[in-house]
Order: C-alpha cells, then sequence, then structure tokens
C-alpha cells in the first residue's frame, strides 16, 4: 500500500512541486490549502506524514502542529522560508520531527519523508512487539517471561516442569514417547532416567488439569507416550 503524506500549503506551485516528486517515489499525496481543513484531514485520516508550511493564512503552522500533537504522533515535517521560524522550531520542542527550509531541493524533500516514515515505522514496530504466547483453549502460555495461566489465575511451574509443558502446547495432537521427552527436555546427555518424565508429567498434571485422571490436555497413550491435546 502506497504511504499517504498529507501537505498543508497554501502556495499551490509549491504544494504541486512537493506533490509531484512525492508521487514519483509513490506516495499517496493529498493537498490542503487552509491550516483549518489541514488540520481536519490530520486529525480525520491516516497519514505516515506530514507536511506543514509554517505560514498559513488565518492559523500558523506552529498552533497547527501542536493540535496535530494532541491526537497524532506521526512525524512531521514544517517548511519555512523564514530563519527565526527555523529557531522557534527548535526552541519550541513541539514535537516537529524535522524541518525544510525554502526554497528546497525536492530531492531532498523526497529523502527526509522516507527517511522519517521508515524511523517512525521502526518506532511503532517496537513498540509493538508483544511477547510470544501459546494459547489453547483456558491454558496461555507466555514464553517470554515463561509465565502460564488457566482461566486467568497464574498457575506456578518448575523450570522443567514449565519446559516440559511449553514443548507438549507446542507440538499438539503429537504423541511423544518418554525417552523422546527426556531428549528434548533434558538433552540427550543428561544424567538421570526417563521416570523423572512421568514424575514431571504428574506435577504439570496436577497443576493443568481439573480431574488427573480425565486428562484433558495432556492425554495417556498407554505403551507408547503422551499428547497433547487442542
Ligand atoms: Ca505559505
Amino acid at each position: 500500500m502506497k504511504k499517504r503524506v498529507l501537505i498543508i500549503e497554501d502556495e499551490s506551485t509549491i504544494a504541486e512541486l512537493q506533490r509531484d516528486y512525492l508521487i514519483i517515489n509513490d506516495f499517496d499525496v493529498q493537498i490542503e490549502k487552509t491550516g483549518d481543513s489541514g488540520l481536519a484531514r490530520a486529525k480525520n485520516e491516516n497519514f505516515e506524514l506530514i507536511i506543514l508550511d509554517l505560514m498559513l493564512p488565518n492559523i500558523d503552522g506552529f498552533e497547527i502542529c501542536r493540535k496535530i500533537r494532541e491526537v497524532k504522533d506521526i512525524p512531521v515535517l514544517m517548511v519555512s522560508a523564514r530563519k527565526e521560524d527555523i529557531d522557534k522550531i527548535r526552541g519550541l520542542g513541539l514535537g516537529a520531527d524535522d524541518y525544510i527550509t525554502k526554497p528546497f531541493s525536492p530531492s531532498e524533500l523526497v529523502a527526509r519523508v522516507k527517511a522519517h516514515i521508515s524511523r517512525y515505522e521502526r518506532l511503532i514496530g517496537s513498540k509493538e512487539k508483544k511477547n510470544e504466547t501459546v494459547s489453547i483453549r483456558n491454558l496461555l502460555i507466555d514464553k517470554d517471561s515463561r509465565r502460564v495461566w488457566m482461566e486467568n489465575s497464574e498457575l506456578f511451574f518448575t523450570g522443567k516442569e514449565f519446559d516440559m509443558l511449553l514443548f507438549l502446547a507446542e507440538n499438539p495432537n503429537r504423541v511423544f514417547s518418554r525417552e523422546e521427552l527426556f531428549d528434548k527436555i533434558w538433552g540427550m546427555d543428561a544424567y538421570g532416567d526417563i521416570s523423572t518424565v512421568t514424575v514431571h508429567i504428574k506435577k504439570v498434571r496436577e497443576k493443568i488439569e481439573i480431574d488427573t485422571s480425565k486428562p484433558q490436555y495432556i492425554e495417556t497413550i498407554w505403551g507408547i507416550g503422551y499428547r497433547f491435546k487442542v
């Protein structure tokens, strides 16, 4: 999908120049010529970046930037011909991400737009990174924090119990022999015997099963091993 850029600029020739270069670079570009209409669209639509002229009739760019910032944290690239404005942008801490001075080179504008959008996307991406979880019916396993919940109450497991539960839950509907489980959880070289597996299965069941004689999660496949039922 094309990235959407909103240009708020009252001078048509400048707005159209910016738009043409951005369109060549595969952006979807919208132009608004007044501060009020620009602000309304900035608030109500999804844009990846806003190019904001500071010298607009009626409402100035600083005020618009402040108002956009109340509701959106997308990059705002401010445009001005006046050095005083640039100093003011720096000083005010308005949350404008960058500024560009008129006259500007269109290729520089495009480069800055691209840089800000990708930086913002990385930021959003890192914010949205969630813990990896395994969820099966009422059971929820958070792999990163190694925590487990059953119907919203937290259950507590030892390290190997957790490893066993997670391994089975991540490989549901497959039968594993006790030997295989021992290899997977304790490692091939570990000392011990496979009765450890039976003991750990029992302990995990006591925590997650309502009735351990009729397990709903970890089934015993007689003579073969265990299977996590989904
Ligand atoms: Ca202007």
